[in-house]
């Protein structure tokens, strides 16, 4: 893809737009009932997981808990752990929680899954639906609290049905690299990184933000130090998702895949997208589920395309023999609908990666790094964290009813 330039609009403009659509600054209040359910660190966080999934063990027998190991080169102790519960008669419908494909958004996809454990799976009726949950699907990241895996890759963009997404290219990335990838040491209070909303601007006026959008986000497998890279070959998680998800699916009339991240969107707000959808029964089956709630279906200007996505991936290898509904759970941190919001979002993924790969100015540096970076994906605020589950308990049990009586022929 070639970088498109578009007629200018005035960088006041642009600026303006950011600063009155960014911080809208009333979060509702915290709620104690929900706070149980996150956790400081990924072995806290899967032990709770493994505690849930023994109760519901002792209640369904049939119950399947898994560990799969993942080797790392400096770490052990680190598994994508699963729960299985299969459809006590019939297998129509397979309801399937991903959480933590993006490291560090696993504290939030774990608090999800939790709370799905403890408060919705006792109440459905599981005679005609199995429930499939994976915890920690990068648990590298996860632990270090990154997005990308041991080896920097994106595992949202390591997916497909071969290695052809491997041969992608992204013109786009490659123009922005020096922009993206920054010689030197981290440090957000350099000269530059305090000039890069301004410089940030330039760009967007000069291309378009859709433009740059889809250049940064939709994926690169050219620089390995790179932010947004998906590798040169398949990560140890593909074996394991096809054996676990793929493996599981093929058992089941239909399935519905729900895919928690943190991030992207406005703070506090559980935003809906599925991939792109490329069936129309599938399409019509979500209007059906997910009816009277905002969907972001991906025809507005703002919407960027992804490629090498797992969701995606599980579509291709899964919809031409049954019916698959995909939905992505996305919980905003930072704004990033909005033009300062993305800049500061990008600014900090740019930074992050920076301090990984070259190293921090100073121990200041790496804190305030650490500190932001967390902030984008696993804020502490008690009140974005009760937001984001009273959201998930208000409406999965209405989707997931929906999906249960949602007609199969
Ligand atoms: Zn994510």
């Amino acid at each position: 893809m070639r970088l498109r330039k578009v007629p200018a609009l005035s960088l006041v403009t642009i600026l303006m737009i950011g600063l009155s659509c960014s911080g809208n600054g009333h979060e509702e209040a915290a709620d104690p009932s929900l706070l149980p359910y996150f956790q400081e660190s990924y072995g806290q966080c899967r032990a709770a997981f493994l505690a849930r999934a023994d109760e519901l063990k002792r209640r369904y027998p049939a119950a399947e808990i898994r560990s799969y190991p993942l080797p790392a080169a400096k770490d052990s102790g680190l598994f994508i752990d699963s729960l299985y519960i299969p459809a006590g008669r019939h297998r129509d419908r397979l309801l399937v929680v991903l959480t933590g494909v993006h490291g560090v958004e696993g504290f939030a996809g774990s608090a999800v899954a939790q709370l799905v454990m403890k408060e919705m799976v006792p109440k459905w009726d599981l005679d005609r639906m199995g429930v499939l949950i994976l915890h920690a699907i990068n648990p590298w990241g996860f632990k270090n609290h990154r997005r990308v895996t041991e080896r920097n890759v994106d595992l949202n963009r390591n997916f497909g049905l071969d290695r052809s997404v491997f041969e992608t290219k992204n013109e786009g990335y490659a123009s922005l690299q020096a922009l993206l990838d920054p010689e030197g040491k981290a440090d957000p209070g350099s000269l530059a990184n305090r000039f890069f909303p301004l410089k940030a601007v330039y760009y967007i006026v000069k291309y378009s933000m859709k433009t740059l959008r889809e250049a940064v986000l939709r994926g690169q497998y050219r620089f390995e130090r790179g932010i947004y890279f998906g590798g040169r070959d398949f990560e140890p998680q593909k074996e394991i998702i096809d054996r676990v998800v793929l493996g599981t699916s093929d058992r089941y009339r239909s399935v519905f895949v729900m895919e928690v991240h943190t991030g992207y969107g406005e703070r506090g707000t559980m935003h809906l997208f599925p991939d792109p959808v490329k069936s129309k029964r599938t399409r019509a089956a979500m209007e059906r589920i997910f009816r009277g709630y905002h969907v972001d279906w991906g025809d507005t200007g703002d919407f960027y395309t992804t490629t090498g996505d797992l969701i995606g991936y599980l579509e291709d290898a899964i919809s031409p023999k049954r019916l698959f509904i995909p939905m992505f759970f996305e919980f905003g941190t930072m704004d990033s609908q909005t033009t300062l919001g993305s800049i500061r979002s990008i600014q900090n993924v740019i930074l992050e990666n920076q301090g990984v790969q070259r190293g921090y100015e100073s121990d200041e540096a790496r804190e305030e790094v650490g500190r932001r970076f967390l902030e984008a994906y696993y804020p502490p605020s008690p009140e974005w964290r009760s937001r984001v589950l009273r959201q998930v308990r208000e409406q999965f049990p209405v989707f997931v009813e929906r999906y249960a009586s949602l007609p199969l022929e």
